[in-house]
């Protein structure tokens, strides 16, 4: 299978937040056949939350790239994973989660089945995914929107609070740990 470039959407918005988002970038970092290639800060975010299920709590979010041989199913079949092994409680789908993964772009493919819509449909909406995004790939294009990452953020409407961490992604769990020499 071609090599593809995608990009995935962290966000938690319950128990240590941070914790959860660090746990899960070094989860992806252990993906086979693929290997992150940036992070983008983490950005604590004002909830989007019409519907008023998702709790008071403010996210933390960010935005990792990865490079990968695996399908987009097989992405998401991981991504699942991942939040299974972080406590995402399912049964309480729209509620606070302890991690979110979601499958922002495969390539510039478009995908639309029951289980997977590839680019996410609210990506170019939201402004707790678009900063985060720019600021790893400002000129990515939208496959659908035909405009690249920093055009979508100039022009959008969202104007929910998202500020930016000073905290260093993957410093908690760094992929390769210091050996301890006694
Ligand atoms: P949201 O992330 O929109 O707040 P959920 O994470 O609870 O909502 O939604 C999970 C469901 O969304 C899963 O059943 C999954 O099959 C579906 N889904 C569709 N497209 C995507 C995508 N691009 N990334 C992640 N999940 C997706
Ligand atoms: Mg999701």
């Amino acid at each position: 299978m071609a090599n593809e470039t995608i990009f995935i959407g962290l966000g938690s918005n319950e128990g240590d937040r941070l914790d959860f988002c660090e746990r899960a970038l070094r989860l992806l970092q252990l993906m086979p056949r693929s290997r992150v290639t940036g992070v983008s800060s983490y950005y604590e975010t004002e909830p989007v939350d019409p519907y008023g299920v998702l709790g008071t709590g403010w996210f933390i979010n960010g935005v990792v790239r990865m490079e990968t041989t695996l399908s987009a199913g097989e992405v998401l079949a991981l991504c699942q994973e991942i939040e299974c092994s972080l406590g995402r409680n399912n049964s309480h789908r729209i509620g606070p989660r302890t991690i979110d993964l979601d499958l922002l772009c495969y390539g510039q493919h478009c995908i639309a089945t029951p289980d997977l819509v590839v680019p996410h449909p609210r990506l170019h909406l939201r402004r707790f995914i678009l900063v985060p995004f720019a600021e790893i790939a400002p000129q990515w294009r939208h496959p659908v929107a035909q405009r690249a990452i920093h055009e979508l953020l100039a022009c959008l409407e969202d104007q929910h609070q998202v500020r930016r961490l000073d905290v260093l992604p993957g410093s908690r769990y760094p992929s390769h740990p210091v050996t301890c020499l006694s």
